[in-house]
């Protein structure tokens, strides 16, 4: 026989912590806490097979589910001495969902299941309290009312209303046990109103009907919607947690929180998180009162931490966290209520939190002894470390307050402020920096928070939907910023008589909540203290080498900062632009002729020849690998009229001959036209002067610091053998000339960017005249897919949100296609020259999930931008953990 349900706490526990497929996170934990001796409510879990079940058997419930509910529930009545439905001593349940992820659309909680006309008296009785018991019954009708019979929560709302407005009372807390009766009487009509029945008396048939409320949540579109989202399949099914009630709110020994182990924005290890006393679970959340902080150290002057107010309750709960950290060996987000002095714990999972706090906590747990070095390092999502490199606020940066919220996730942003999560994906589509203000977010704006830069809501606090995701997504955000009103039909928000309209800049600081009219400077993040030490850890288990993406001398010194051990890539071209430098380019590419070019390029030469010995000098021994002249030439032409005669100017040549020119070199299609080697082919003057501007350089350095460099010259797009021997036999005659001029001989490498499909297809005849590879995914994908780079941005995304496409394959590696052809080209490479150096300089090569795959391939090293290589640092680490590498942080 199947076993459709699990007790835990009643005297046996059925479930563990790895169950959670069966169990749901919730059940699966509350079975794993109650079965280390942590004070848990006795309770059970209905499986969410069920669920499948239900959905495939057109809603119907498996036939001994029935019997076997029954008997849970015994056992729990047995554990708590109460019963079920009883008028005396009547026992009290609450109904969770709970899938295997935690789900936001789905029902939530229904508390105090059980009560009805005469069951109220007998907890009235029982707990000798009876405002708390109907209070307690009014709960239940209005929480089963709203999930279960699905009656608009207003006119619950509507109705407590009217009673305190006769009874001339502000607070709930005022009401009496008479005033709640007053108030049932209302829900009960308001129940039979919206949905022609009675509300149900019998215990039985409310459980069932909050059971198949939550099963039918399953499928609610919000539901529905968010699983879309985040790809849980349908199923996985929900599973639906039956429990005793414990009651925070019977009195002032009585509480009820939700916490953190540890502060889930910074990582300090402090017990982080807000309390209510007298009050049940809603109303920490629900924000009527305002919810006081846990830990001593963590209160403002006039709050009252529960370290003060609850002593011995506050000592238990420490106990409970160190045995929870313990055995979960990470931070966790736990709910508890205390009645009369007791503690019970009803809910644990591991923590979401920033990266900051990520970072933290992987490193201090570390050092604490709870998890090793390679565990830490799987710890850190290497994306997120993004967020940590960020710059924060100038303090010294002039800057004038608009007002004050929450500090609810970290990093400063500065942008132009939107009303809607719509508009905030437009308009950073459009490349603009947003910043999303909402009087307070839900599930709905997921998208809008994810394009904006920062998050400023008006209500809600640091446990807020805003504050939550956003720390999550590691978006700063100021949550509840109460002092600015906002008007969405006016799309303006006002403080303190300032108004800022939709399209006017502001500056958010997420450490402080501060929020500040326009844009304040920003400073470079610190790479000292925890971040380092992960840093070394990462370092020394990762196998692949990280290279940078630089150069210029800023990014050159930015890259060494960040760690980098050499430069992948230097796009030569990204030098010419310089203002001092244009005017020569140009007049190179106008050129009709050998001469003229050779003239300009001469104009050239001493420029490259500084650009190289700079970053030679700054790289100081480490590999540079500079590629030589790549972009259609198009790029560097005059546009305007008044540049063109500049140009026709300088090299005393007619307008029209000019503008005749520029004609010619127009291209249908520039990015498969005349660029790369095609370029050095057809103009061997130009890689001629590339060459020997590297070559002097390092000639240079080697005499001044006694280390001479060895420059990697890379040829780029390179479809043939043939292409790359001759530019290959330019670059050598070039060495030659310069090393017999300055009596000086340096050793250097001539390879190959592979980065069209022939060229990886023939690495084998490629790899004869290579002394190294380097992938240039950005251009591989584009051949690989026919998509042309430049393009593909207005259409993809749609293409990924269709799920034609699982990921923009310009971010992240197409593994089937593109890998493919990596793999073929590393293999054919290596089978004629094993000591083949091989890596990767596309944009892939900052990219987490591409990093993996280029240690399945075992390239020597990836290249990035100067930000990502803290991120390729860590992802390389992970992707060696992964592939089984050694470990060798022990
Ligand atoms: C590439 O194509 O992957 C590459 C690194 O070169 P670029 O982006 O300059 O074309
Ligand atoms: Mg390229």
């Amino acid at each position: 026989m199947t076993q459709w349900v699990y007790s835990f706490g009643a005297g046996r526990n059925e479930g563990r912590a790895d169950m959670r497929n069966l169990l749901g996170g919730k059940g699966a934990n509350l079975a794993e806490m109650a079965s280390i001796g942590l004070p848990v409510p006795p309770g059970f879990t209905i499986t969410t097979e069920v669920c499948t079940h239900y959905y495939a058997n057109g809603e119907q419930y498996p036939g001994e589910l029935q019997a076997q509910v029954r008997a849970a529930l015994a056992r729990v009545e047995d554990a708590v001495g109460l019963k079920f439905g009883d008028t005396d001593k009547p026992l009290l349940v609450s109904v969770r969902s709970g899938a295997r992820v935690s789900m936001p659309g789905m029902m939530d909680t229904v508390l105090n299941l059980g009560l009805n006309d005469a069951t109220v008296e007998g907890l009235a009785r029982a707990s000798g309290d009876e405002r708390f018991a109907w209070d307690s019954y009014r709960r239940f009708i209005q929480m089963f009312g709203g999930v279960v019979l699905g009656v608009d929560h207003h006119r619950f709302e509507e109705i407590i209303e009217g009673v305190k407005l006769d009874r001339g009372v502000v607070e709930d807390t005022a009401l009496t046990a008479a005033d709640w009766k007053t108030v049932i009487t209302g829900y009960k009509e308001a129940v039979q109103e919206a949905t022609g029945k009675p509300f149900p008396q019998e215990p039985e048939a409310q459980l069932w009907a909050a059971i198949g409320a939550v099963f039918g949540s399953w499928m609610n579109q919000r539901a529905i919607t968010y699983r879309r989202l985040h790809d849980i399949p349908a199923e996985w099914g929900t599973a639906v947690n039956v429990q005793a009630m414990v009651f925070g709110n019977m009195g002032e020994d009585c509480a009820t929180g939700v916490c953190f182990t540890r502060d889930p924005s910074t990582g300090e290890d402090i017990f982080y998180g807000e309390y209510l006393v007298n009050a049940q679970g809603e109303d920490v959340v629900a924000g009527i009162r305002t919810p006081q902080p846990m830990s001593k150290l963590r209160a403002k002057p006039g709050e009252r931490p529960m370290e003060d107010v609850m002593p011995a309750a506050y000592a238990e709960l420490v106990r409970v966290r160190e045995t929870l950290e313990k055995h979960y060996k990470d931070m966790q987000d736990i709910e508890f209520t205390v009645q009369q002095n007791k503690l019970y714990m009803l809910q644990t999972r591991n923590g979401k939190r920033t990266a900051a706090a990520s970072l933290k906590i992987a490193v201090d747990m570390c050092r604490e002894g709870l998890i090793d070095q390679s565990e830490a390092i799987k710890r850190v999502a290497p994306g997120s470390l993004d967020q940590l490199l960020h710059p924060t606020l100038d303090p010294k940066a002039p800057r004038k307050v608009l007002s004050k919220g929450l500090p609810a996730s970290p990093g400063a942003a500065c942008g132009v402020v939107v009303f809607s999560a719509d508009e905030a994906e437009l308009r950073a589509r459009e490349g603009e920096s947003v910043i999303l203000v909402r009087v307070e977010t839900s599930p709905e704006d997921i998208h809008g928070m994810h394009a904006a830069r920062g998050i400023l809501t008006t209500r809600g606090g640091m446990t807020s939907h805003a504050a939550v995701v956003a720390r999550g997504m590691g978006r700063p955000c100021v949550a509840g910023a109460g002092g600015i009103t906002v008007d969405y039909t006016a799309q303006a928000l006002s403080a303190g008589g300032h108004i800022i309209r939709a399209g006017e800049t502001i500056t958010l600081d997420g450490a402080t909540g501060e929020i500040f009219i326009g844009s304040v400077a920003m400073i470079e993040p610190q790479l000292s203290g925890d971040f380092a030490a992960l840093m070394e850890w990462a370092d020394k288990v990762r196998r692949m080498k990280v290279r940078a993406n630089a150069e210029t001398p800023l990014d050159a010194e930015t890259a060494r900062k960040f760690g980098a051990e050499g430069i992948g890539l230097c796009r030569t071209e990204h030098m010419f632009f310089d203002p001092e430098r244009i005017g020569a380019v140009r007049q190179m590419i106008m050129a009709e002729h050998e001469t003229g070019r050779r003239t300009a390029l001469a104009k050239l030469l001493p420029f490259q020849r500084q650009d190289f010995h700079d970053l030679f000098r700054i790289m100081a021994g480490l590999p540079v690998t500079i590629r030589l002249l790549d972009p259609p030439l198009h790029e560097f032409l005059p546009h305007s009229d008044a540049e063109i005669a500049e140009v026709a100017n300088s090299l005393g040549v007619d307008v029209a001959l000019m503008q005749r020119r520029a004609a010619d070199l127009s291209e249908a299609n520039p990015m498969l036209g005349h660029r790369g080697c095609r370029l050095g082919i057809s103009y061997p003057e130009i890689y001629e002067m590339q060459a020997r501007a590297i070559f002097e350089a390092a000639v240079q350095v080697a005499k001044e610091t006694g280390a001479a460099p060895v420059p990697e010259i890379m040829i780029p797009l390179v479809m043939t053998k043939r292409e790359l021997d001759i530019t290959r036999a330019q670059v050598d005659r070039m060495a030659a000339e310069v090393f017999a001029e300055s009596g000086t001989t340096i050793e250097y490498l001539v390879g190959t960017m592979i980065e069209l499909p022939r060229a990886a297809l023939t690495a084998n005849q490629i790899a004869e005249s290579a002394d190294f590879f380097s992938f240039g995914t950005n251009d591989l994908t584009q051949t690989v897919f026919g998509l042309s780079r430049d393009d593909a941005g207005k259409f993809l995304p749609s293409y990924v949100e269709k799920n034609i496409l699982p990921k923009d394959p310009f971010v992240s590696l197409d593994v089937e296609g593109v890998g493919a052809l990596v793999e073929i080209a590393a293999q054919k490479g290596r089978g004629v020259k094993p000591g083949l150096k091989l890596g990767i300089c596309g944009e892939h090569g900052g990219d987490p999930a591409s990093i993996q795959f280029c240690e399945t391939v075992g390239l020597e090293y990836v290249s990035c931008s100067p930000y990502r290589v803290p991120v390729a640092r860590l992802a390389a680490a992970q992707a060696a953990l992964h592939a089984g590498g050694v470990d060798r942080t022990a």
